[in-house]
Protein backbone atom coordinates (compact mmCIF):
# COMPACT_ATOMS: atom_id res chain seq x y z
CA UNK A 1 0.00 0.00 0.00
CA UNK A 2 1.48 3.15 -1.35
CA UNK A 3 -0.25 6.08 0.21
CA UNK A 4 0.32 9.24 1.91
CA UNK A 5 -0.42 9.41 5.89
CA UNK A 6 -0.51 12.49 8.13
CA UNK A 7 -1.32 11.72 12.11
CA UNK A 8 -1.71 14.91 14.09
CA UNK A 9 0.35 14.43 17.54
CA UNK A 10 3.23 11.55 18.39
CA UNK A 11 1.18 9.99 21.86
CA UNK A 12 1.31 6.46 22.01
CA UNK A 13 -1.85 5.80 19.68
CA UNK A 14 -0.16 8.08 17.12
CA UNK A 15 3.33 6.37 17.43
CA UNK A 16 2.05 3.29 17.26
CA UNK A 17 -0.05 3.53 14.33
CA UNK A 18 2.50 5.48 12.46
CA UNK A 19 4.63 2.43 13.02
CA UNK A 20 1.58 -0.03 11.68
CA UNK A 21 0.98 1.70 8.87
CA UNK A 22 4.68 2.57 7.78
CA UNK A 23 5.10 -1.15 8.17
CA UNK A 24 2.45 -1.46 5.74
CA UNK A 25 4.45 0.45 2.69
CA UNK A 26 2.65 3.87 3.55
CA UNK A 27 4.65 6.89 3.53
CA UNK A 28 3.64 8.93 7.15
CA UNK A 29 4.63 11.88 8.84
CA UNK A 30 4.02 12.79 12.35
CA UNK A 31 3.28 16.56 13.81
CA UNK A 32 3.81 17.10 17.11
CA UNK A 33 3.59 20.38 18.63
CA UNK A 34 6.00 19.88 21.26
CA UNK A 35 9.58 19.37 20.79
CA UNK A 36 9.96 16.21 22.28
CA UNK A 37 7.58 13.10 21.42
CA UNK A 38 5.17 10.83 23.13
CA UNK A 39 2.34 13.35 25.03
CA UNK A 40 1.40 12.38 28.09
CA UNK A 41 4.14 9.81 28.78
CA UNK A 42 7.17 12.45 29.69
CA UNK A 43 9.89 12.65 31.10
CA UNK A 44 11.19 15.57 34.09
CA UNK A 45 15.09 16.48 35.44
CA UNK A 46 14.73 18.05 38.25
CA UNK A 47 18.08 18.56 40.47
CA UNK A 48 19.62 15.40 40.58
CA UNK A 49 16.24 13.58 40.40
CA UNK A 50 14.23 12.17 37.27
CA UNK A 51 10.52 11.84 37.05
CA UNK A 52 8.34 10.16 35.02
CA UNK A 53 5.34 13.00 34.69
CA UNK A 54 2.24 10.99 33.43
CA UNK A 55 1.70 6.95 33.10
CA UNK A 56 3.78 5.25 36.00
CA UNK A 57 1.73 2.13 35.59
CA UNK A 58 2.44 -0.90 32.64
CA UNK A 59 0.02 -3.34 31.80
CA UNK A 60 -0.21 -5.66 28.78
CA UNK A 61 3.49 -4.92 27.45
CA UNK A 62 2.27 -7.10 25.11
CA UNK A 63 0.73 -4.63 23.18
CA UNK A 64 4.10 -2.56 22.71
CA UNK A 65 5.85 -5.97 21.90
CA UNK A 66 3.42 -6.93 19.25
CA UNK A 67 4.46 -3.90 17.15
CA UNK A 68 8.13 -4.85 17.35
CA UNK A 69 7.30 -8.65 16.58
CA UNK A 70 5.30 -7.04 13.20
CA UNK A 71 8.21 -5.38 12.08
CA UNK A 72 10.64 -8.53 13.21
CA UNK A 73 12.34 -7.20 15.66
CA UNK A 74 12.85 -8.40 19.24
CA UNK A 75 11.57 -5.95 21.62
CA UNK A 76 14.30 -6.22 24.32
CA UNK A 77 16.55 -4.50 21.43
CA UNK A 78 14.74 -1.70 21.84
CA UNK A 79 12.94 -1.86 25.64
CA UNK A 80 13.59 -4.21 28.20
CA UNK A 81 10.74 -4.40 30.76
CA UNK A 82 10.67 -6.09 34.24
CA UNK A 83 7.26 -7.63 36.08
CA UNK A 84 6.64 -6.27 39.50
CA UNK A 85 5.94 -8.96 42.52
CA UNK A 86 3.91 -6.37 44.10
CA UNK A 87 1.53 -4.71 41.64
CA UNK A 88 0.46 -2.18 44.66
CA UNK A 89 0.67 -1.84 47.98
CA UNK A 90 -2.37 -0.35 49.78
CA UNK A 91 -2.73 1.28 53.39
CA UNK A 92 -6.22 2.12 54.28
CA UNK A 93 -6.84 4.46 57.13
CA UNK A 94 -7.56 2.34 60.29
CA UNK A 95 -4.10 1.65 59.40
CA UNK A 96 -4.71 -1.91 57.77
CA UNK A 97 -2.07 -2.66 54.94
CA UNK A 98 -2.71 -5.07 51.45
CA UNK A 99 -0.05 -5.68 49.67
CA UNK A 100 -1.40 -6.48 46.08
CA UNK A 101 0.93 -9.54 44.63
CA UNK A 102 1.19 -10.20 41.71
CA UNK A 103 1.50 -14.08 42.16
CA UNK A 104 -2.46 -14.28 43.03
CA UNK A 105 -2.17 -16.81 45.38
CA UNK A 106 0.10 -14.94 47.39
CA UNK A 107 -2.65 -12.00 47.17
CA UNK A 108 -5.41 -13.99 48.09
CA UNK A 109 -3.51 -15.12 50.77
CA UNK A 110 -3.02 -11.66 51.71
CA UNK A 111 -6.49 -10.60 51.46
CA UNK A 112 -7.60 -13.52 53.76
CA UNK A 113 -6.24 -11.43 56.54
CA UNK A 114 -8.74 -8.82 55.56
CA UNK A 115 -11.70 -11.22 56.42
CA UNK A 116 -12.07 -12.09 52.83
CA UNK A 117 -12.80 -16.09 52.20
CA UNK A 118 -10.26 -17.39 49.60
CA UNK A 119 -13.09 -18.77 47.22
CA UNK A 120 -14.80 -14.89 47.29
CA UNK A 121 -11.66 -13.28 45.95
CA UNK A 122 -10.86 -16.49 43.82
CA UNK A 123 -14.28 -16.08 42.03
CA UNK A 124 -14.29 -12.22 41.56
CA UNK A 125 -11.22 -12.73 39.57
CA UNK A 126 -11.97 -15.54 37.91
CA UNK A 127 -15.13 -13.24 36.58
CA UNK A 128 -13.43 -10.51 35.52
CA UNK A 129 -10.89 -12.84 33.44
CA UNK A 130 -14.33 -14.62 32.37
CA UNK A 131 -15.52 -11.28 31.05
CA UNK A 132 -12.34 -9.99 29.92
CA UNK A 133 -11.39 -12.44 27.52
CA UNK A 134 -14.97 -12.83 26.49
CA UNK A 135 -15.39 -9.29 25.49
CA UNK A 136 -12.29 -7.53 25.08
CA UNK A 137 -12.26 -8.60 20.84
CA UNK A 138 -15.28 -6.89 20.84
CA UNK A 139 -15.07 -3.96 23.36
CA UNK A 140 -11.41 -3.12 23.15
CA UNK A 141 -10.02 -4.42 19.92
CA UNK A 142 -12.23 -3.88 17.59
CA UNK A 143 -14.92 -0.71 16.11
CA UNK A 144 -17.67 -1.01 18.55
CA UNK A 145 -19.27 1.64 15.82
CA UNK A 146 -19.33 -1.15 12.42
CA UNK A 147 -21.81 -3.79 12.43
CA UNK A 148 -19.23 -5.90 11.28
CA UNK A 149 -17.99 -6.37 14.74
CA UNK A 150 -21.07 -7.31 15.64
CA UNK A 151 -22.04 -9.90 13.57
CA UNK A 152 -18.39 -10.52 13.21
CA UNK A 153 -16.29 -13.27 15.56
CA UNK A 154 -15.95 -10.70 18.01
CA UNK A 155 -19.24 -10.11 18.52
CA UNK A 156 -20.37 -13.59 18.26
CA UNK A 157 -17.89 -14.59 21.58
CA UNK A 158 -18.84 -11.55 23.48
CA UNK A 159 -22.85 -12.72 23.61
CA UNK A 160 -21.28 -15.51 25.30
CA UNK A 161 -20.33 -13.47 28.35
CA UNK A 162 -23.54 -10.94 28.09
CA UNK A 163 -25.06 -12.00 31.36
CA UNK A 164 -22.14 -11.25 33.34
CA UNK A 165 -21.65 -7.76 31.96
CA UNK A 166 -23.15 -6.50 34.91
CA UNK A 167 -24.14 -3.25 33.05
CA UNK A 168 -26.67 -1.67 34.68
CA UNK A 169 -24.77 -2.14 38.50
CA UNK A 170 -22.45 0.34 39.52
CA UNK A 171 -18.77 -0.64 39.91
CA UNK A 172 -19.16 0.47 43.62
CA UNK A 173 -22.78 -1.45 44.13
CA UNK A 174 -21.17 -4.51 42.77
CA UNK A 175 -18.23 -4.76 44.43
CA UNK A 176 -19.79 -3.95 48.29
CA UNK A 177 -22.43 -6.50 47.28
CA UNK A 178 -19.22 -9.08 46.90
CA UNK A 179 -16.99 -7.65 49.46
CA UNK A 180 -19.23 -5.73 52.11
CA UNK A 181 -17.69 -3.23 54.53
CA UNK A 182 -14.05 -4.93 53.87
CA UNK A 183 -10.96 -2.86 52.17
CA UNK A 184 -11.28 -4.65 49.47
CA UNK A 185 -14.70 -2.40 48.19
CA UNK A 186 -12.38 0.18 48.15
CA UNK A 187 -9.36 -1.30 46.42
CA UNK A 188 -11.36 -2.60 43.42
CA UNK A 189 -13.55 0.37 43.68
CA UNK A 190 -10.37 2.33 42.77
CA UNK A 191 -9.98 0.69 39.23
CA UNK A 192 -12.94 2.91 38.05
CA UNK A 193 -10.12 5.89 38.08
CA UNK A 194 -7.80 4.28 35.74
CA UNK A 195 -10.20 5.51 33.12
CA UNK A 196 -10.88 8.78 34.88
CA UNK A 197 -14.48 7.74 35.97
CA UNK A 198 -16.45 7.32 39.19
CA UNK A 199 -16.61 4.07 40.82
CA UNK A 200 -20.49 4.99 42.16
CA UNK A 201 -21.51 5.74 38.64
CA UNK A 202 -19.43 3.63 36.25
CA UNK A 203 -20.72 0.73 35.14
CA UNK A 204 -19.57 -2.69 37.22
CA UNK A 205 -18.44 -4.05 33.63
CA UNK A 206 -15.49 -1.68 33.81
CA UNK A 207 -14.38 -4.29 37.03
CA UNK A 208 -12.51 -6.20 34.76
CA UNK A 209 -9.94 -3.39 34.50
CA UNK A 210 -9.00 -5.53 37.30
CA UNK A 211 -7.73 -8.75 35.33
CA UNK A 212 -5.22 -6.70 33.98
CA UNK A 213 -3.27 -6.37 36.96
CA UNK A 214 -4.40 -9.50 39.18
CA UNK A 215 -4.47 -12.21 35.84
CA UNK A 216 -1.65 -10.73 33.64
CA UNK A 217 0.74 -8.71 36.32
CA UNK A 218 2.14 -5.35 36.15
CA UNK A 219 5.61 -4.28 34.41
CA UNK A 220 8.39 -1.38 34.47
CA UNK A 221 10.80 -0.35 31.85
CA UNK A 222 13.96 -0.62 33.32
CA UNK A 223 14.55 2.79 31.90
CA UNK A 224 11.05 4.11 33.29
CA UNK A 225 7.61 4.71 31.58
CA UNK A 226 9.66 7.10 28.80
CA UNK A 227 11.81 4.54 27.35
CA UNK A 228 8.23 2.88 25.85
CA UNK A 229 8.24 6.43 24.27
CA UNK A 230 12.08 6.43 23.27
CA UNK A 231 11.44 2.81 22.02
CA UNK A 232 8.87 3.29 19.79
CA UNK A 233 10.57 6.33 18.27
CA UNK A 234 13.26 4.67 17.43
CA UNK A 235 11.72 1.78 15.78
CA UNK A 236 9.34 4.71 13.76
CA UNK A 237 12.66 6.17 12.57
CA UNK A 238 14.00 2.99 11.57
CA UNK A 239 11.00 2.14 9.30
CA UNK A 240 11.79 5.55 7.84
CA UNK A 241 8.40 7.68 9.82
CA UNK A 242 8.99 11.14 8.88
CA UNK A 243 8.58 13.12 12.37
CA UNK A 244 8.10 16.90 12.17
CA UNK A 245 7.86 18.60 15.88
CA UNK A 246 7.10 21.82 16.82
CA UNK A 247 5.10 21.68 14.39
CA UNK A 248 1.55 22.64 15.40
CA UNK A 249 -1.57 21.41 12.81
CA UNK A 250 -3.43 24.74 12.97
CA UNK A 251 -6.31 23.56 10.06
CA UNK A 252 -7.41 20.90 7.99
CA UNK A 253 -9.09 21.82 4.50
CA UNK A 254 -11.74 19.92 3.21
CA UNK A 255 -13.39 19.38 -0.17
CA UNK A 256 -17.16 17.09 -0.15
CA UNK A 257 -16.38 14.75 1.92
CA UNK A 258 -12.80 14.31 2.45
CA UNK A 259 -9.77 16.50 4.11
CA UNK A 260 -8.15 18.31 0.83
CA UNK A 261 -5.16 19.69 3.25
CA UNK A 262 -3.41 19.48 6.34
CA UNK A 263 -1.84 23.18 7.34
CA UNK A 264 0.39 23.73 9.72
CA UNK A 265 2.12 26.83 11.70
CA UNK A 266 5.06 25.77 8.78
CA UNK A 267 3.54 24.77 5.35
CA UNK A 268 0.43 23.28 3.95
CA UNK A 269 0.29 19.41 3.20
CA UNK A 270 -1.28 16.78 1.09
CA UNK A 271 -1.91 13.47 2.52
CA UNK A 272 -4.24 10.37 1.52
CA UNK A 273 -5.18 9.77 4.81
CA UNK A 274 -5.12 12.07 8.15
CA UNK A 275 -5.06 11.17 11.14
CA UNK A 276 -5.98 12.62 14.47
CA UNK A 277 -4.31 11.58 17.67
CA UNK A 278 -5.12 14.66 19.63
CA UNK A 279 -7.72 14.85 22.43
CA UNK A 280 -10.64 14.90 20.10
CA UNK A 281 -12.94 17.37 21.26
CA UNK A 282 -10.43 20.04 21.21
CA UNK A 283 -9.57 18.84 17.43
CA UNK A 284 -13.15 19.62 16.61
CA UNK A 285 -12.31 23.38 18.20
CA UNK A 286 -9.16 24.32 17.20
CA UNK A 287 -8.34 22.02 14.09
CA UNK A 288 -11.32 21.09 12.18
CA UNK A 289 -14.19 23.89 13.06
CA UNK A 290 -17.30 21.25 13.36
CA UNK A 291 -19.23 23.20 15.72
CA UNK A 292 -22.17 20.84 15.61
CA UNK A 293 -19.66 18.19 16.86
CA UNK A 294 -18.30 20.24 19.35
CA UNK A 295 -21.59 21.00 21.11
CA UNK A 296 -22.32 17.27 20.78
CA UNK A 297 -18.92 16.56 22.19
CA UNK A 298 -18.70 19.40 25.18
CA UNK A 299 -22.50 18.15 26.43
CA UNK A 300 -20.80 14.53 27.81
CA UNK A 301 -18.76 14.54 31.01
CA UNK A 302 -15.17 14.78 30.87
CA UNK A 303 -12.75 12.18 32.98
CA UNK A 304 -10.84 13.52 36.03
CA UNK A 305 -7.86 15.11 35.95
CA UNK A 306 -4.41 15.00 38.63
CA UNK A 307 -2.65 16.98 40.77
CA UNK A 308 0.90 15.93 40.46
CA UNK A 309 3.89 16.79 42.98
CA UNK A 310 7.50 15.51 42.10
CA UNK A 311 9.62 15.43 45.10
CA UNK A 312 12.69 14.52 45.39
CA UNK A 313 13.08 13.86 48.51
CA UNK A 314 16.64 12.93 51.05
CA UNK A 315 15.58 9.97 52.88
CA UNK A 316 14.78 6.00 51.39
CA UNK A 317 11.47 4.42 52.27
CA UNK A 318 10.35 0.70 52.45
CA UNK A 319 7.81 1.37 49.77
CA UNK A 320 7.00 -0.02 46.49
CA UNK A 321 6.90 1.56 43.07
CA UNK A 322 3.26 1.64 43.21
CA UNK A 323 1.78 2.22 46.71
CA UNK A 324 -2.02 3.88 47.64
CA UNK A 325 -2.75 5.73 50.58
CA UNK A 326 -6.83 5.79 51.12
CA UNK A 327 -8.95 8.28 51.98
CA UNK A 328 -11.70 7.58 55.16
CA UNK A 329 -14.61 8.89 52.65
CA UNK A 330 -14.68 7.51 49.19
CA UNK A 331 -17.58 8.71 48.24
CA UNK A 332 -17.04 12.28 49.18
CA UNK A 333 -14.03 12.17 47.09
CA UNK A 334 -15.49 11.19 44.34
CA UNK A 335 -18.73 13.72 44.71
CA UNK A 336 -15.80 16.32 44.75
CA UNK A 337 -14.06 15.70 41.54
CA UNK A 338 -17.39 14.82 39.37
CA UNK A 339 -20.06 17.19 41.22
CA UNK A 340 -18.29 19.70 43.07
CA UNK A 341 -15.37 19.98 40.66
CA UNK A 342 -13.10 20.62 44.23
CA UNK A 343 -10.84 18.50 46.64
CA UNK A 344 -12.80 16.96 49.21
CA UNK A 345 -11.37 17.37 52.71
CA UNK A 346 -9.67 13.86 52.47
CA UNK A 347 -7.81 12.63 49.79
CA UNK A 348 -6.69 8.97 48.26
CA UNK A 349 -3.18 9.53 47.85
CA UNK A 350 -0.99 7.68 45.12
CA UNK A 351 3.11 7.26 45.43
CA UNK A 352 4.95 6.36 42.72
CA UNK A 353 8.89 5.44 43.40
CA UNK A 354 10.67 4.55 40.35
CA UNK A 355 14.04 4.65 41.69
CA UNK A 356 12.49 0.97 43.37
CA UNK A 357 12.95 -0.05 39.30
CA UNK A 358 15.60 2.80 37.80
CA UNK A 359 18.43 2.70 40.43
CA UNK A 360 19.49 6.07 38.81
CA UNK A 361 16.40 8.16 38.88
CA UNK A 362 18.07 9.31 42.32
CA UNK A 363 21.45 8.97 44.27
CA UNK A 364 22.13 6.94 47.22
CA UNK A 365 20.19 7.55 50.00
CA UNK A 366 17.54 9.45 47.73
CA UNK A 367 13.94 8.68 45.93
CA UNK A 368 12.40 10.97 43.54
CA UNK A 369 8.31 10.77 44.82
CA UNK A 370 5.65 10.85 42.27
CA UNK A 371 2.97 11.91 44.63
CA UNK A 372 -0.42 12.41 42.66
CA UNK A 373 -4.16 13.01 43.82
CA UNK A 374 -6.98 12.79 41.50
CA UNK A 375 -8.00 16.28 40.68
CA UNK A 376 -11.27 17.81 38.83
CA UNK A 377 -11.42 18.62 35.44
CA UNK A 378 -10.23 22.32 35.48
CA UNK A 379 -13.18 24.74 34.95
CA UNK A 380 -11.45 27.59 35.86
CA UNK A 381 -10.82 26.65 39.70
CA UNK A 382 -8.25 28.84 41.48
CA UNK A 383 -5.60 26.00 41.09
CA UNK A 384 -3.18 27.96 43.91
CA UNK A 385 -5.40 27.03 46.53
CA UNK A 386 -6.50 24.07 45.35
CA UNK A 387 -2.67 22.71 44.78
CA UNK A 388 -2.58 24.42 48.43
CA UNK A 389 -5.49 22.34 50.07
CA UNK A 390 -4.17 19.23 48.46
CA UNK A 391 -0.60 19.60 49.55
CA UNK A 392 -1.35 19.99 53.11
CA UNK A 393 -3.72 17.58 53.18
CA UNK A 394 -0.69 14.90 51.06
CA UNK A 395 1.76 15.91 53.85
CA UNK A 396 -0.86 15.19 56.67
CA UNK A 397 -1.65 11.76 55.11
CA UNK A 398 1.25 10.86 54.50
CA UNK A 399 2.94 11.24 58.63
CA UNK A 400 -0.30 9.87 59.65
CA UNK A 401 -0.08 6.42 57.85
CA UNK A 402 2.91 6.48 56.74
CA UNK A 403 4.77 8.08 60.10
CA UNK A 404 6.73 10.34 57.87
CA UNK A 405 7.42 13.82 58.36
CA UNK A 406 8.15 15.16 54.67
CA UNK A 407 8.81 19.10 56.04
CA UNK A 408 12.76 19.57 55.80
CA UNK A 409 13.11 15.97 53.42
CA UNK A 410 11.56 17.61 50.22
CA UNK A 411 15.06 18.73 48.53
CA UNK A 412 12.84 19.32 45.10
CA UNK A 413 9.39 20.46 43.92
CA UNK A 414 7.47 20.27 40.77
CA UNK A 415 4.35 20.19 40.67
CA UNK A 416 1.64 19.74 37.61
CA UNK A 417 -2.17 20.86 37.71
CA UNK A 418 -4.61 20.14 35.31
CA UNK A 419 -4.05 23.57 33.69
CA UNK A 420 -0.85 22.28 32.70
CA UNK A 421 -1.71 19.17 31.80
CA UNK A 422 -4.21 20.60 29.27
CA UNK A 423 -1.26 23.31 28.13
CA UNK A 424 1.34 20.20 27.68
CA UNK A 425 -0.62 17.83 25.87
CA UNK A 426 -3.91 19.78 24.65
CA UNK A 427 -6.33 17.26 26.60
CA UNK A 428 -9.44 19.66 27.02
CA UNK A 429 -9.58 20.90 30.72
CA UNK A 430 -6.67 18.54 31.50
CA UNK A 431 -8.74 15.30 31.46
CA UNK A 432 -6.45 12.16 31.53
CA UNK A 433 -8.67 10.42 29.41
CA UNK A 434 -10.92 12.32 27.30
CA UNK A 435 -14.84 12.24 28.23
CA UNK A 436 -15.44 9.52 31.75
CA UNK A 437 -17.27 6.32 30.96
CA UNK A 438 -20.10 7.13 34.20
CA UNK A 439 -22.73 5.23 32.50
CA UNK A 440 -23.86 2.17 30.59
CA UNK A 441 -23.97 3.01 27.54
CA UNK A 442 -20.36 5.19 27.81
CA UNK A 443 -18.47 2.93 25.81
CA UNK A 444 -20.82 3.26 22.71
CA UNK A 445 -20.58 6.84 23.10
CA UNK A 446 -17.40 7.59 22.51
CA UNK A 447 -15.95 9.11 19.37
CA UNK A 448 -15.38 6.22 16.54
CA UNK A 449 -12.13 5.54 15.35
CA UNK A 450 -13.17 6.91 11.71
CA UNK A 451 -14.96 10.05 10.83
CA UNK A 452 -18.44 9.93 9.57
CA UNK A 453 -18.32 12.78 7.65
CA UNK A 454 -14.53 12.51 5.63
CA UNK A 455 -13.78 9.24 4.08
CA UNK A 456 -9.94 9.84 4.62
CA UNK A 457 -10.11 10.84 8.13
CA UNK A 458 -9.63 8.73 11.18
CA UNK A 459 -9.26 9.18 15.11
CA UNK A 460 -6.24 7.22 17.62
CA UNK A 461 -6.04 7.58 21.10
CA UNK A 462 -6.86 7.86 24.55
CA UNK A 463 -9.89 10.15 24.06
CA UNK A 464 -11.93 8.11 21.44
CA UNK A 465 -12.68 4.27 21.05
CA UNK A 466 -11.90 2.53 23.29
CA UNK A 467 -10.83 4.76 25.83
CA UNK A 468 -7.82 6.24 27.87
CA UNK A 469 -4.44 4.36 28.80
CA UNK A 470 -1.40 2.93 27.43
CA UNK A 471 -3.43 -0.84 26.54
CA UNK A 472 -6.25 1.06 25.08
CA UNK A 473 -4.61 3.14 23.14
CA UNK A 474 -2.32 0.90 21.74
CA UNK A 475 -5.92 -1.04 20.94
CA UNK A 476 -7.21 2.08 19.16
CA UNK A 477 -3.93 2.18 16.46
CA UNK A 478 -4.43 -1.58 15.66
CA UNK A 479 -8.14 -0.99 14.87
CA UNK A 480 -7.65 1.75 12.63
CA UNK A 481 -4.80 -0.05 10.71
CA UNK A 482 -7.74 -2.52 10.13
CA UNK A 483 -10.03 0.21 9.04
CA UNK A 484 -7.62 1.54 6.70
CA UNK A 485 -7.43 -1.76 5.08
C1 LIG B 1 -0.68 12.15 35.16
C2 LIG B 1 -1.14 11.02 34.29
C3 LIG B 1 -1.13 9.74 34.79
C4 LIG B 1 -1.55 8.67 34.00
N1 LIG B 1 -1.43 7.39 34.48
C5 LIG B 1 -1.58 6.35 33.63
C6 LIG B 1 -1.13 5.04 34.00
O1 LIG B 1 -0.60 4.85 35.09
N2 LIG B 1 -1.29 4.03 33.10
C7 LIG B 1 -1.84 4.24 31.87
O2 LIG B 1 -1.95 3.28 31.09
N3 LIG B 1 -2.25 5.48 31.49
C8 LIG B 1 -2.12 6.53 32.32
N4 LIG B 1 -2.43 7.79 31.92
C9 LIG B 1 -3.13 7.97 30.64
C10 LIG B 1 -2.18 7.84 29.45
O3 LIG B 1 -1.05 8.62 29.67
C11 LIG B 1 -2.90 8.33 28.21
O4 LIG B 1 -4.14 7.65 28.04
C12 LIG B 1 -2.07 8.11 26.94
O5 LIG B 1 -0.70 8.35 27.13
C13 LIG B 1 -2.67 9.02 25.88
O6 LIG B 1 -2.04 8.79 24.65
P1 LIG B 1 -2.64 9.39 23.33
O7 LIG B 1 -2.21 8.51 22.21
O8 LIG B 1 -4.09 9.64 23.48
O9 LIG B 1 -1.91 10.78 23.11
P2 LIG B 1 -1.55 11.99 24.10
O10 LIG B 1 -0.56 11.52 25.09
O11 LIG B 1 -2.77 12.66 24.57
O12 LIG B 1 -0.76 12.91 23.08
C14 LIG B 1 -1.40 13.66 22.09
C15 LIG B 1 -0.31 14.44 21.38
O13 LIG B 1 -0.89 15.26 20.38
C16 LIG B 1 -0.18 16.48 20.35
N5 LIG B 1 -1.03 17.50 19.73
C17 LIG B 1 -2.23 17.96 20.19
N6 LIG B 1 -2.72 18.90 19.34
C18 LIG B 1 -1.81 19.00 18.33
C19 LIG B 1 -1.74 19.80 17.15
N7 LIG B 1 -2.70 20.68 16.85
N8 LIG B 1 -0.67 19.66 16.34
C20 LIG B 1 0.32 18.79 16.62
N9 LIG B 1 0.32 18.03 17.74
C21 LIG B 1 -0.74 18.12 18.58
C22 LIG B 1 0.10 16.76 21.82
O14 LIG B 1 1.14 17.68 21.98
C23 LIG B 1 0.46 15.37 22.32
O15 LIG B 1 1.83 15.11 22.20
C24 LIG B 1 -2.02 8.89 32.69
C25 LIG B 1 -2.04 10.19 32.17
C26 LIG B 1 -1.57 11.25 32.96
C27 LIG B 1 -1.53 12.64 32.36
Amino acid sequence: MNRTIGIIGSGIGGLAVAIRLALRGCSVTVFEQSATPGGKISTLASNGFRFDTGPSLFTLPALVEELFMLAGKNMNDYLRVVSLPVTCNYFFPDGFQIRAWSDKEKFVDEVENAGIERTVIEKYLARQSFVYNNTSDFFLFNSIHKISTYTGEAGRKSLGALHRLDALKSMHRRNKQTFGNTPLTQLFDRYATYNGSDPYRAPATLNMIAHLEHNTGAWFPVNGMVGIINALVKLATELHVDFHFSEQVKKLETSGKKIEKLITGKSEYKFDVVINNADVTGFYRNILHDELRLKKLSRRERSSSALIFYWGVNFESDLDVHNILFSADYAAEFNGLFHDKTFADDLTVYIFISKKVVDTDASAGKENWFVMVNAPENIGQDWERQKEKARNIILEKIKKILNVDLNGLIETEDVMTPVDIEKRTSSVNGSLYGHSSNGALAAFLRHPNFSRKYKNLYFVGGSVHPGGGIPLCLASAKIVDQLIK
